[in-house]
């Protein structure tokens, strides 16, 4: 019997209840096809390799991540929970020493879902990975956990919700969001007022391949991640920069994705998005689970396989190189930025945010007040309207000082009804959740 060198778990999950359209790119054969390379390849037969079955989780865990409008049931199908639940399992496994390392192979994936979410947005609805910080804080004490997004479009979601969160370190290389939806993560994103620099983006150009990933691994994500030194390190496991993928403009290989991986060396990865269903996916997923149980993958190669066709040019190169010098100057000097950022705003840092529901067709508005506090990272307050419904969003951080946690309080049971549906507080420091609702 052929053996992984460490054990691995894995969930698969093709959601075959849920889709957008029959047609759609996000449908269930992105993982038929994978579970049919994994049963070819006798992986199932490892020793060290387990597959195991979600547990449903609670929808408390969701409640305490996201304010889901009007509420978790109107807009989370049981496939949504499914997949959060998967990774939830997946890390309570890997906490318990069952397994060294998980792979969450689901979907819907997550990591366009924003803190505040009305429906489908850039087929997520639920963030995956964000449940499952919210779940490793609450029921295992786990502080410091990183992100790495891999996903060619930007986690736009996930960047949101951890926006002014300095135990969660959220890094995204996707392509250039002037050349891909969302449109965003710019450099210049790099988290709120009291976690500036614990947000950062890799913009890459069309084209980038293997090469340019593992330069900003190696030379830029692997020395932060050595100094910010997080207990958990989570991959969001976009596998859409593959060279087929027909949503996306990269160069990446299913090589490219297991040196990666290995190198990264995750305790846990999510699939989020990836839609060459047939060319890629089987390759990359098997990459990604050798990587992950220490099988040697060297000989993983899509059939059309051509590196001299996928080489980048000098300019990319160059490009990525200044990029990563850029961007670790960010995290160098980022308590001297946080300093400037106070200074500036003193009391108060708002911005206005215009979101896109680009699958259900709607726009929401958002004003967020973050309170910039001496004491801790202060609370935050978000007016959202969209569709019929106008929501007061109230976030208590875990690290709140009694007056901010005071405050959320006060400012929960002094706002009613008038001009707002919902009136809503998440209360991180004691994971509480309450909600008033007002007739529209
Ligand atoms: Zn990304
Ligand atoms: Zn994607
Ligand atoms: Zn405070």
């Amino acid at each position: 019997m052929q053996k992984a060198q460490n054990k691995l778990g894995l969930i698969l999950f093709p959601a075959f209840d849920w889709r957008i359209t029959p047609t759609h790119p996000e449908r269930e054969e992105r993982l038929l096809y994978t579970i049919d390379q994994i049963e070819e390849e006798g992986l199932f037969d490892y020793e060290n390799i387990f597959v195991y079955n979600p547990e449903i989780i609670d929808d408390k865990y969701i409640n305490l991540t996201h304010f889901c409008i009007p509420d978790v049931d109107s807009i989370a199908t049981i496939s949504h929970k499914i997949a959060a639940s998967s990774c939830i399992t997946l890390v309570k496994k890997i906490l318990s020493n069952e397994i060294a390392k998980g792979f969450a192979l689901i979907r819907p994936p997550g990591h366009h879902a924003h803190r505040i979410t009305y429906g489908d947005r850039g087929f997520c609805v639920i963030n995956n990975e964000a449940i499952m910080v919210e779940y490793l804080r609450k029921e295992h004490k786990i502080k410091k956990i990183a992100i790495i997004d891999t996903d060619c479009h930007h986690g736009d979601g996930t960047q949101d919700i951890f926006w002014n969160d300095k135990d969660v370190l959220f890094i995204s290389l996707h392509q250039d969001g002037r050349t891909l939806y969302p449109g965003s993560g710019f450099t210049n994103e790099i988290g709120g007022p009291a976690a500036t620099g614990y947000t950062l983006n890799l913009p890459l150009s069309p084209y980038t391949s293997d090469e340019g990933f593992l330069y900003c691994l190696e030379n830029l994500i692997l020395p932060i991640l050595e100094e910010f030194k997080p207990e958990i390190i989570i991959n969001s496991a976009g596998q859409d920069n593959h060279y087929s993928d027909p949503l996306t403009n990269m160069n990446f290989s299913a090589q490219g994705y297991a040196k990666l991986t290995e190198k990264l060396n995750p305790h846990i990865s999510v699939l989020e998005g990836g839609y060459s269903v047939e060319d890629a996916l089987p390759y990359v997923n098997l990459g990604i689970i050798f990587a992950l149980a220490g099988i040697d993958c060297s000989n993983i190669k899509e059939p059309d396989y051509d590196p001299e066709k996928l080489r980048q040019s000098t300019r990319i190169s160059e490009y990525i190189k200044k990029l990563c010098e850029n961007v670790y100057i960010i995290w160098k000097n980022k308590e001297q930025i946080e300093h400037d950022v106070k200074k500036k705003y003193q009391k108060h840092f708002t911005r206005k945010k215009s979101i896109y529901y680009d699958t259900m067709g709607f726009l929401e508005q958002q004003l967020e007040n973050i309170k910039i506090c001496n004491k801790c990272s202060g609370l935050i307050t978000i007016e959202s309207t969209c569709l019929n419904y106008r929501v007061l969003a109230i976030v208590i951080p875990f690290d709140a000082c009694d007056e901010c946690y005071n405050q959320g309080y006060d400012i929960f049971s002094n706002t009613d009804s008038g001009s707002f549906s919902h009136v809503i507080l998440q209360d991180k420091r004691n994971f509480e959740f309450y909600k008033k609702e007002y007739s529209k």
